[in-house]
């Protein structure tokens, strides 16, 4: 049996399935119970026993620093004070799920308000109150496991940021959601990972737990129970091709020598590795976001600017574009809320909008950047994430350069700063489009929707239009670091367009820049304009592939 969605991820990956539980309830304020206290109370020991219990297992399991945090959470859950009060609680009547949820509570604010690592430690205490919650309850345990026997397929309604941020290949054979488009966030983290993803999947969730998998990252197709020689050979065939693309090697440039730097986009030290061994010629996008996803308060000046360094030494001749934090809509960051609830998120205060109220933590992590990159050689470039406006991009370059730094920027991902990028370039030195959150606001159409996913598709030729505005005649660079960039045949037809650099996870580097490499530039831009003249993605597809002929010789 098969099942099919969007292939975002390319790549082949097989193991069983591992059906991530959705989150636990809060448990009702105000629930009793019956029956006698002691039970209650026993009821309640015996699952923070067992949440310790299980968390102590799978230290020992994984060992290494993953055993010293493990450990840490175990001692959480056996708590004398924290047992001292859920039993008290329970002797006023309160049910022993609320009693946990309640005194769980109480330490949280307590280690909010302390800050710092205390500060931190906030979301691990909610993980294991809701852990022990379950267990009461009976429900599936949350989160995801990092220390399973094999690799698995990691099947979710959808994955927030935060649920994958320990996750590596190691651990996660495939992602299948049945909730977002190419350019959701589980989207671009497989892509990071170089996991194979795929999404929109209908009914995805509904598959046993345990089931093997087949999972096809480019086709978007799901085998359920699939033999060990159609394992085989996918596997085969996915190694032949990859052995293919990365024949070529060197800076990206078309066939004629036309040079399209190669970036990667990383979320933070641990992504440099794969760029580096992917060829990245710099960072074209370094999402600082996605370093604090799980803080509940503002990171400190010394972190951010350890942070800032690794990636900037990795890269001593080359690039480095970072972006300030996005807070918001799909990537809410705790200590940046919005400062009124918001019905629409994404159309609300996220992005560079978010400095406005919070004009000292941009200001912090502008500093962090001068500091981090003092002495060193990298071309640091740091830009603006959501700029619609001339005036927010002249705030934000007006801050950068009090702030000592060398290049200031801002991301293309509003159609009305594609539209004027004429009245937007005055104030900066360069732009970087952000094709994903620019075909969300171009079609209306949420990136987190597996539904909408087809009005996400980077091929719209609306979307293209837009592209070439943005790039336009006012002579500053401007490259693409959105999930378009990462499709060998649009980053053809992005380069004809124009754009002087493209930005993707790096396990898609190879293939960009093998496809590159066998087009010219006249190619790219007869493969853009018929593009362009296509007025659907599927034809605008299919017509640009008659103008790049190498992508069929090379599987693709
Ligand atoms: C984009 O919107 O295209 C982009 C690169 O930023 P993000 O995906 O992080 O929103
Ligand atoms: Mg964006």
């Amino acid at each position: 049996m098969t099942r099919r969605g969007v292939g975002v991820s390319p790549g082949i990956g097989h193991g069983p399935a591992y059906i991530l539980a959705a989150s636990v309830p809060e448990p009702p304020e105000g629930a009793t119970y019956d029956g006698d206290a002691s039970q209650e109370k026993q009821r309640a020991m015996a699952a923070l026993d067992h949440v310790a219990g299980d968390l102590e297992a799978r230290g020992l399991h994984a060992g290494g620093q993953a055993r010293d945090i493990l450990e840490a959470q175990a001692l959480m859950a056996r708590d004398p004070g924290l047992i001292v009060g859920v039993k008290s609680l329970i002797d006023r009547d309160v049910s022993a799920e609320r009693a946990v949820y309640e005194s769980f509570g109480k330490y949280r604010d307590l280690l909010t308000k302390a800050g710092g690592y205390l500060g931190e430690r906030a979301a691990d205490l909610d993980d294991i109150r809701d852990r022990t919650i379950a267990v009461l309850m009976g429900l599936p345990m949350p989160g995801v496991p990092t220390d399973a026997a094999e690799p698995y397929v990691l099947i979710a309604r959808d994955l927030a940021p935060a649920d994958t941020a320990l996750l590596s290949k190691d651990v996660v054979a495939a992602f299948v959601t049945e909730e977002g488009g190419p350019t959701s966030h589980t989207a671009i983290l497989a892509r990071a990972l170089g996991v194979p993803a795929v999404v929109a999947c209908p009914g995805a969730t509904a598959i046993p737990a345990g089931t093997r998998l087949l999972v096809d990252g480019a086709s978007g197709e799901v085998r359920l129970e699939p033999s060990d020689d159609e394992v085989g050979e996918a596997v085969r065939a996915a190694e032949a091709r990859l052995a293919l693309l990365s024949e070529v090697t060197g800076p990206g440039a078309t066939k004629d020598g036309h040079a399209v730097p190669l970036l990667a986009n990383v979320g933070g030290p641990g992504d440099v590795e794969a760029a580096l061994a992917n060829g990245a010629e710099g960072v074209g996008l370094y999402r600082t976001e996605f370093l604090f996803l799980d803080r509940a308060t503002a990171p400190t000046e010394q972190e951010q600017e350890d942070a800032y360094r690794a990636v900037l030494e990795a890269f001593p001749g080359g690039k480095v574009v970072v972006r300030t934090l996005d807070a918001g809509a799909d990537k809410p960051l705790a200590f940046l809320p919005p400062s009124s609830d918001e019905p629409n998120p994404a159309l609300g205060e996220r992005g560079l909008r978010m400095f406005r109220i919070f004009p000292e933590v941009m200001r912090s992590q502008l500093s962090a950047l001068a500091r981090a990159h003092k002495g060193l050689p990298a071309d640091l470039q740091v830009m603006a994430p959501m700029v619609a406006a001339p005036e927010e991009a002249r705030w934000f370059a007006d801050a950068c350069r009090t702030a000592g730094l060398p290049s200031a920027g801002v991301m293309i991902e509003v159609p009305a700063a594609a539209l004027r990028a004429g009245d937007l370039a005055p104030a900066v030195d360069f732009f970087s489009i952000g094709t994903n959150d620019l075909a969300q606001y171009t079609f209306a159409a949420d990136r987190q929707v597996g539904a909408l996913s087809r009005l996400q598709d980077a091929w719209q030729p609306a979307l293209l239009d837009l592209v070439a505005l943005a790039v336009g005649t006012h002579g500053k660079p401007c490259g693409v670091c959105g999930e378009a960039a990462a499709d060998p045949a649009l980053a053809c037809v992005l380069v004809g367009l124009g754009v002087s650099s493209l930005s993707m996870g790096a396990p898609a580097l190879p293939a960009v820049r093998a496809v590159l490499a066998r087009h010219t530039l006249d190619q790219c831009r007869a493969a853009a304009g018929a593009a362009r003249a296509s007025a659907t993605p599927e034809e605008a597809r299919a017509a640009a592939r008659e103008h790049l002929p190498a992508l069929a010789e090379l599987g693709l």
